[in-house]
């Protein structure tokens, strides 16, 4: 028989209190890098959806977009060398989705992973009767959870274009629903009871929709697909997407604090006829 004796009690509550001080205390900002310079002028003239931002929050979104350059370290993928113009962009992009007073800065993200373009992975999803195939499948972009985000760089310049995808705040949008691991398809708030009767209704009629006009229907997968997708038509479809599922933006506009609908960012909105459904 093992007995306890009380000292070890007194060091286990003792490296509990450490570990919990740990845990809560104040955290300096892990640097790996410096911003690039003038990143303040760069984002605004390369990142259109900056323009969204009112004039009381610039502040803090231009605090969230340096401690995301600061922190969150850039690996180039399949030969693509990162420069400073593609951080910016995936920094003011992501920052979107943060500008609530309490959000932090993707705590969980350590790694951001750009390839050239579209990258093939294996598959690993079984089909209806449960066979995986070998044939590996195309995505534009993954997001870990609690690790890394991978994005198809042509992806993120198309979104800057005006194109209806959007990589950037799609997988960051799924960042943001793992730090809430007890829900699936809701970032952190305070309150879900409207949160979950609206997108709990939409994402029902997503799925029975068969030609949706606004939203892509890979948002019926799941409810963090859906989160994902309607992200994207909030900010490259706003105008849309206001038209068609007003309640479903007035949610997103009431917690991302923008009203991208409001706002002409790009003069023609381009269509891709050939777009399908993709891995993201
Ligand atoms: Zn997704």
């Amino acid at each position: 028989m093992t007995g306890f004796a009380p000292e070890a009690f007194i060091a286990l509550a003792l490296g509990l209190a450490l570990l919990l001080r740990w845990m809560f205390a104040p955290r300096k900002p892990r640097i790996v890098a410096a911003a690039p310079v003038h990143w303040r002028a760069r984002l605004y003239a390369r990142v259109p959806h900056a323009q969204l931002v009112p004039a009381q929050a610039r502040a803090r979104y231009e605090h969230c977009v340096e401690r995301f350059l600061q922190e969150k370290r850039f690996i180039g993928c399949g030969g693509l060398t990162v420069d400073d113009d593609m951080r910016i962009a995936v920094a003011g992009l992501a920052c979107l989705l943060i500008l609530r007073p309490q959000a932090a800065v993707f705590p969980l993200v350590q790694r951001i992973l750009l390839y050239p373009d579209r990258f093939y992975v294996p598959s690993t999803e079984p089909d209806e009767i449960g066979l995986v195939s070998d044939e590996p499948v195309e995505h534009l972009g993954e997001s870990w959870q609690g690790d890394r985000v991978i994005l198809s760089w042509a992806d993120v310049q198309a979104s800057l274009d005006g194109d209806e995808v959007n990589v950037v705040v799609h997988e960051f949008a799924h960042q943001l629903d793992d730090e809430t691991p007890e829900t699936e398809g809701a970032p952190p708030m305070r309150d879900y009871a409207r949160w979950s009767a609206v997108m709990t209704r939409e994402f029902r009629r997503l799925q029975r929709h068969r030609r949706p006009p606004v939203l892509d229907p890979y948002g019926a997968e799941s409810p963090g697909e859906f989160f994902g997708v309607v992200t994207e038509a909030f900010f490259q479809r706003g105008p849309e997407l206001r038209q068609h599922h007003p309640e479903l933006y007035d949610l997103l506009r009431t917690y991302y604090r923008l009203d991208p609908a409001a706002h002409r960012l790009w003069q023609v909105q381009p269509q891709d006829p050939a777009a399908g459904p993709d891995g993201r």
